[in-house]
């Protein structure tokens, strides 16, 4: 017990300096802080079983197979979702595991990913580009996106909510923004949402939502908003400082983004969600990465194939 305290001040520690020193990815007051994914009191991660002679008439899948390796988009700085520790560089959350859940069944290991953290407005031009074979981080399937890029699923639904400091009284959902500066995160949806005037919202605009999360607990926002599952993450990761509130005002369903015309690869990863919510697997990364922030389980929508 008085181990675990120390670790914590630690933590806490480190995360104080990188926030001097204009916050770090992935460091900046952001680091799981209750269980954490993977530590040895949480619940044990699901072993994925690779698949063999993995044959799918995928052009991405093929030049990955020739070159060895996967390139798997995701995000770095969202606790208990998609996160990269700047110390050990080892990535941990439910994003990245459905990525690796995924990768077995193509036929690629753990180590045969290379992980490239793209944010949320950039997500576009690196799958269409060819940066990534395919994206996993919070990224919500909707037509427009649709346009520019393929993708898989729906294995989450999330919704947009508000981070506040934990002492806030006056916000305490959408209809209570009037006036009050509210960060989010460039080409997100709930930055959309939360311009539109009907909220009287001021908006601060960044990259990251780990900056976001700063200028919160600096005071230089009054909330942030994006999807519910990420803000738990944060209040999760620093307890005590910052609340969810509101009931989720936008529906944020989570999709696997890869290259438009890669039908092929579109469907071998629709399957693989499917096998793995049936046979357990699904929920298992589940328990294991996002429900330790808080938010309970719930079956997943079904797959939209299209
Ligand atoms: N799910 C939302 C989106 O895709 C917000 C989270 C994010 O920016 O990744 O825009």
């Amino acid at each position: 017990m008085k181990l675990r305290k120390s670790a914590a001040v630690a933590v806490a520690v480190l995360a104080l300096s990188a926030t001097a020193c204009g916050g770090k990815e992935g460091s900046a007051g952001d680091k799981p802080g209750g269980v954490q994914p993977g530590a040895s009191n949480a619940p044990s991660l699901p072993k994925y079983i690779v698949a063999t002679d993995v044959k799918v008439d995928s052009p991405t899948l093929k030049a990955a197979q020739k070159r060895g390796k996967l390139i798997v988009g995701s995000k770095a700085d969202q606790p208990y979702l998609g996160f990269e520790d700047q110390a050990t560089k080892k990535r941990s959350g439910f994003d990245i595991e459905i990525a690796k859940m995924i990768a077995a069944d193509l036929g690629f290991t753990e180590n045969q990913i290379e992980w490239k953290t793209v944010d949320s407005s950039t997500r576009e031009t690196a799958i269409s580009s060819g940066q990534v074979d395919y994206y996993v981080g919070t990224y919500t399937i909707n037509d427009k996106r649709k346009q520019q890029v393929g993708f898989a699923g729906p294995y989450y639904k999330a919704g947009a909510a508000l981070l506040v400091r934990k002492d806030e009284t006056a916000i305490t959902g959408p209809d209570t923004l009037k006036g009050k500066n509210v960060c989010s995160i460039k080409g997100s949806t709930p930055l959309q949402e939360i311009k539109n005037p009907k909220y009287g919202a001021k908006t601060t605009e960044l990259a990251k939502y780990s900056d976001c999360v700063q200028q919160l607990l600096t005071k230089q926002v009054d909330a942030v908003t994006t999807d519910d599952s990420i803000l738990k993450g944060y209040a999760a990761a620093n307890s005590g400082k910052l609340k969810v509130v509101g009931e989720p005002f936008t529906e944020e369903p989570y999709g696997i983004g890869m290259n438009k015309d890669d039908k092929a690869l579109r469907e071998a990863v629709n399957k693989s969600l499917e096998t793995h919510v049936k046979d357990g697997t699904y929920k298992k990364i589940y328990d294991a990465t996002l429900g330790l922030s808080g938010s309970p389980y719930t079956a997943p929508p079904a797959i939209a194939r299209y």
